[in-house]
């Protein structure tokens, strides 16, 4: 039998009686009255291999019931399989649904890929301008831990949003600065002589990076990226909460870069062009690759699991390099 707490109910209830095995799935019943009716029927089906019994679709609220008694009746390997289409499809729906409930079946379930999936859409709801997202309320003791971590990290992607478009932003603030301004084909801080100008002209300052820096700052306020107070202004119609971390993430991903020819730039420029396309694909290739949830095998390992995670994610640098270090030693020793 797939759960050790199901055989051991069951063998209780045959010892206490030598009548009928209904009698005995009724006294089963009986001790179970807190279960939800719905959630049991559906996880004796997966138990009992009864594929043409499970519905295409269901609730996350039901789903959530079913992760719940799986992780009671210890048959979490047995149940789990059966429940990745329903992941699937809650993943796929467009319906509004509360993403925790959805993050804590996956951990119960330890369901690696969608709960990466899930967690990682959690903190997109997260909205930028609140701070903090509030840490969600855990339905079970095993997820208390995973509350504070999901919302640490909701946290974290705020701080990073901001630290991106500041790293974005830097190189069009340059050529506004004093230190930074020239005039054409002279460095910063020095002013033309007298001989080298045309009779009677003025010295021309050199506009160039400025004028660049200007047309994307423009283009970034167009696209209601930047500044931040832009935020405020837009309504996210699905959540009511103005822009999030999720469609910041969406609109920068989206964001072209406007035409801009710079060939008149003189030696003493900056190149705001090359910095400001630089910036803007590095970020738009590092929130791509990002895991912005969690994943299932490091929050099991408490913080980040060294050997492979069933779902493939970037880590740290550092813990990439003693994982390679504790391998080649380990190699080493083998060999010799
Ligand atoms: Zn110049
Ligand atoms: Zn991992």
């Amino acid at each position: 039998m797939a759960s050790p707490v199901f055989k051991a109910l069951f063998a209780t209830a045959t010892a206490n009686s030598d009548t009928a095995v209904t009698t005995s799935t009724a006294q089963h019943v009986v001790s179970v009255p807190n279960d939800d009716g719905d959630a049991m029927y559906i996880l004796a089906n997966i138990l009992h291999l009864r594929n043409d019994q499970l519905p295409m679709r269901i609730p996350p609220d039901l789903l959530h019931k079913i992760a719940c008694l799986a992780r009671k009746y210890e048959c979490v390997v047995a149940a789990g399989r059966a429940t990745v289409q329903w992941f699937d499809r809650l993943y796929a729906s467009k319906d509004k649904i509360d993403t925790w409930r959805i993050v804590e079946a996956a951990f119960l379930l330890d369901e690696a890929t969608f709960f990466a999936r899930f967690s990682s859409r959690w903190v997109f709801e997260a909205s930028l301008y609140a701070h903090v997202r509030s840490i969600p309320a855990p339905t079970t003791a095993d997820t208390h831990h995973l509350a504070l971590l999901l919302a640490n990290c909701a946290s974290k992607a705020n701080t990073m949003i901001h630290v991106d478009l500041d790293t974005m932003i830097d190189p069009c603030i340059v050529p506004f600065s004093n230190q930074y301004r020239h005039y054409i084909d002279w460095a910063p801080q020095m002013s033309p002589t007298p001989e080298s100008l045309p009779e009677g002209k003025p010295p021309t300052e050199c506009h160039v990076d400025s004028d660049g820096a200007t047309l994307y700052l423009g283009a970034l306020r167009d696209a209601d990226i930047w500044p931040s107070t832009v935020w405020l202004q837009t309504k996210d119609t699905a959540n009511g909460k103005g822009e999030t971390v999720g469609s910041l993430v969406e609109k920068l991903a989206a964001f072209r870069e406007p035409e801009y020819d710079d060939v008149d730039k003189c030696e003493f420029c900056e190149g705001v062009k090359i910095g400001f396309t630089e910036e803007l694909e590095r970020m738009q290739e590092s929130h791509r690759i990002r895991l912005w949830g969690l994943c299932l095998d490091c929050v099991k390992a408490g913080g980040v699991n060294r050997g492979e995670c069933r779902y493939e994610h970037t880590k740290p640098m550092s813990y990439t390099l003693q994982a390679s270090a504790v391998q080649g030693a380990t190699a080493g020793n083998q060999g010799a």
